[in-house]
């Protein structure tokens, strides 16, 4: 049996599967959604990672491309700034943007992929659960899918393959057999853990909801994020094993007695969050971070990947699922411009690829930024002085974090445009302590020498 024309076979019903079936389902695509987990809107969401994601302009612009904003932001809870916690001191909001339209959202996992999931079946996807790809015939264009409940197997015939399977894609590592893809991961030293803060007694939230809560402490931190049951989900970031320093690690915190210790010390006001801190710590794993490299991201016009099966990255400048939104409709844009699948993909990779790289190197950058600099008088200068030559040449000095967040320039751009903006902020402001004594003309002069207007993608 040949499969039907213009049909493509998703693999993965996350985030970016589900989402990329509404946008081909309403392009009038026939899509069928394989995924390795059972149906969540059945049996609760057990996502495992992260429980809540920061959403972002992005995002956002992907969910509206889909139909899906409205649903999704009934869901989410806005977050200003970075809530900064330092020693015994009241915490400071420090805003992302300049008002209330330049903000992040938190939103649950577990709903985002339940009204993805709901939408994508409304537009005709059809979705198969329990159904993990085992391995592919790329000749005969056969895929076999496997339910992990009772290990059976079934086979199925494919036109083409779309990898959204995440950071381990099975579908990655089949198309690896065939053609060398090039791989690298770089594993990050530091992993994390989750933690939870519980409502208060009368229901409310117990710290600030709309923020993102961050105790920086050098070489890790913790960082708390709102959920709409009024619970934050706390995310340790530490190294997995002690360095020469001596310094906390993960390895040294095997019993929860040890661990416990360990937050009392650095992180008193957390621990006082967390009621529930032993079941916490001994119930939930440490999660690895990677970054993942690849040189192609498909095969002729057989099979291509996208999100975290093609550019796994760092958490830190919580843009995995951002990018990974941002694929599909760039997937979708070239799939309508493309009749022939090999073309799309390619013209595809050749657009996202270079971007995925960037975010995956700022979102690197952006550890050392959380843990070490946000309670920094130096960072804090340099950002004082962003916000203001965001003023004195609007549109022309736009600050690293709006780029990124709340723009859709690509994010090669957005890195070519930081790393010279850094060198004038480093420079304006080395040796001074308060923005008073700067040389403001030879900062205007050196913003208008190196940086031309800005535009928005429309
Ligand atoms: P996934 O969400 O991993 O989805 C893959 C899907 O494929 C899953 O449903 C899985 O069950 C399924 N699957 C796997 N194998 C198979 C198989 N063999 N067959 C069929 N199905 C399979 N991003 C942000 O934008 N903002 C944030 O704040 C943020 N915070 C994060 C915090 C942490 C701690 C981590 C680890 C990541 C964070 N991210 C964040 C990144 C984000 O989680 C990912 O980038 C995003 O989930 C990628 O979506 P995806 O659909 O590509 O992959």
């Amino acid at each position: 049996m040949n499969a039907p024309a213009r049909h493509l076979t998703i693999i993965g019903a996350g985030l970016a599967g589900a989402l990329l079936g509404i946008l081909l389902r309403r392009r009038g695509w026939d899509v069928d959604l394989y995924e390795k987990r059972g149906d969540p809107r059945v049996q609760g969401y057990g996502g495992g990672r992260s429980i809540n994601l920061a959403l972002a302009e992005r995002g956002r612009h992907a969910l509206r491309a889909a139909d899906a904003d409205d649903a999704v932001m009934r869901h989410a809870i806005m977050m200003r700034g970075r809530m900064v916690h330092v020693g015994d001191t009241e915490p400071v909001l420090q805003r992302y943007g300049r008002d209330d339209d330049e903000v992040i959202w938190s939103v649950h996992r577990g709903d985002l992929n339940i009204v993805l999931l709901d939408l994508a079946e409304a537009a005709g996807a059809r979705l198969h659960f329990d159904a993990g790809l085992d391995s592919v015939n790329f000749d005969s264009r056969r895929a076999v899918f496997r339910d992990p409940r009772d290990r059976s197997t079934r086979e199925v015939p494919f036109q083409a393959l779309v990898g959204a399977d995440g950071a381990g894609s099975a579908l990655r590592a089949a198309m690896h057999r065939v053609h060398d893809l090039g791989q690298r991961s770089d594993f990050l030293d530091h992993g994390y853990k989750e933690l939870e803060i519980p409502p208060r007694g009368d229901g409310g939230f117990r710290i600030e909801p709309n923020a993102l809560h961050i105790w920086p402490r050098g070489h890790y931190m913790c960082i708390a994020l709102p959920n709409d049951e009024k619970t934050f989900t706390v995310t340790l970031f530490l190294p997995h094993q002690a360095g020469a320093d001596g310094g906390p690690a993960f390895d040294q915190l095997g019993d929860v007695d040890a661990a416990r210790a360990f937050f009392e010390r650095d992180f008193p006001s957390a621990l006082a969050l967390i009621p529930d801190f032993d079941r916490d710590w001994a119930g939930n794993p440490v999660g690895q971070l990677a970054t993942l490299y690849l040189e192609r991201w498909h095969l002729d016009g057989r099979a291509v990947l996208l999100g975290d099966a093609a550019h796994a990255m760092v958490p830190f400048h919580g843009q995995g699922m951002n990018c990974a939104f941002e694929d599909c409709v760039a997937l979708a844009g070239h799939l309508d411009a493309n009749a022939d699948l090999a073309t799309a993909f390619a013209a595809f990779e050749a657009e996202r690829k270079p971007d995925a790289a960037a975010i995956q190197r700022m979102a690197l950058d952006n550890y050392l930024e959380m843990r070490d600099r946000v309670d920094d008088a130096d960072y804090l200068l340099q950002r004082e002085l962003e916000l203001a030559l965001q003023d004195r040449h609007p549109g022309r000095f736009v600050p690293h974090y709006a780029m990124v967040t709340f723009m859709r320039i690509p994010y090669s751009l957005a890195m070519r445009r930081t790393d010279v903006q850094r060198g004038i902020l480093e420079r304006a402001t080395a040796g001074h302590a308060s923005l008073a004594a700067l040389d403001w003309n030879a900062i205007d002069a050196e913003v208008l020498a190196q940086l031309t207007p800005l535009e928005d993608v429309p």
